[in-house]
This record gives C-alpha cells, structure tokens and sequence, in this order.
C-alpha cells in the first residue's frame, strides 16, 4: 500500500466517540492516552455543546487524529483494518490506499467529490496525524 489513509466523511460521524474508545481498548492505550479523540464543531464550550439559539441549535462533530496515531500498521500489514474504521458504526471513516483507485478509500472519496463536497486535510497548527483526509458536504 503506497498511500495508506483514513477518509473521514464528516457528513456522516454523529459524534459517539465508538472510533476512540475502541483505538484506546483494542491498542491497549493508558487511560491519560487518546490517538483519535471527537471534536464538538459547535460553541466551543465542550463534548456536545451546540451553538444557536433554541429551538435553532446546531452542532456536528470532526474525529481528529492525533500525531501518535500509527494507523494500526500491526492490524493493516495482515490485511485488517484499523480498529477505529473497523467499529465506527455509521461507516464515517474508511481505511485505504489513496493511490489505488480501485481502494474503498479512493471510490468513496471520488463519489462524495462527485455529490460536491469539500475535500481538505488539516492545517499544519493542527499538529493532528498527517495524511487524514476530510469530506464535507
Ligand atoms: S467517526 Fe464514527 S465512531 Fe467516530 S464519533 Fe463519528 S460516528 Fe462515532
Ligand atoms: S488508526 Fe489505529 S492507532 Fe490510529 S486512531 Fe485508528 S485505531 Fe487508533
């Protein structure tokens, strides 16, 4: 696998943090250690806190991956997936190689390109783990 990433299609993550406890649990991290943890994208407060006024409140959610993320190398050498795409239940995140275009990776991205929607990575001060790629519609 030449370009190995995780496409994250935001349209569809609802927020249950299901990707980070299962990284925690299936890699055996310490309790003070997260490689992917859940953004709230609403008034900066914290988990789950919209922006708005009722009854108009809005919120969504961005899974960010951090720089100690080692994309399961242990689980993808043997063909299986990461532990956070693997258990995602709303199928937000795919794991593939983005140089085949043929990976399930590279065929989900070029239809939500084809359904307009924004595709980007995050900005350098993020200093979240390289080579995530984003969806949004
Ligand atoms: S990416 Fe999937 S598992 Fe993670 S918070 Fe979103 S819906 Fe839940
Ligand atoms: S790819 Fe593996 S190490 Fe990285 S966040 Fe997902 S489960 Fe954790």
């Amino acid at each position: 696998m030449s370009k190995p990433t995780i496409m994250v299609n935001l349209n569809r993550c609802y927020g249950c943090w299901t990707c980070a406890v299962s990284c925690k649990v299936g890699n055996g991290l310490p309790d003070d250690t997260w490689r992917i943890t859940v953004r709230t994208l609403g008034n900066g407060a914290g988990i789950d806190r919209p922006y708005g006024q009722w009854p108009k409140l809005k919120m969504s959610w961005m899974p960010v991956y951090g720089e100690n993320c080692i994309m399961c190398a242990h689980r993808t050498k043997d063909g299986d997936a990461p532990f956070c795409t693997k258990n995602c239940p709303s199928k937000a995140l795919i794991f593939g190689d983005l140089d085949d275009p043929a990976s399930e990776a590279s065929l989900a991205l070029e239809e939500l390109r084809k359904k307009g929607c924004q595709v980007f990575e995050l900005p350098e001060w993020e200093k979240s783990r390289k080579g995530i790629v984003y969806a949004k519609r």
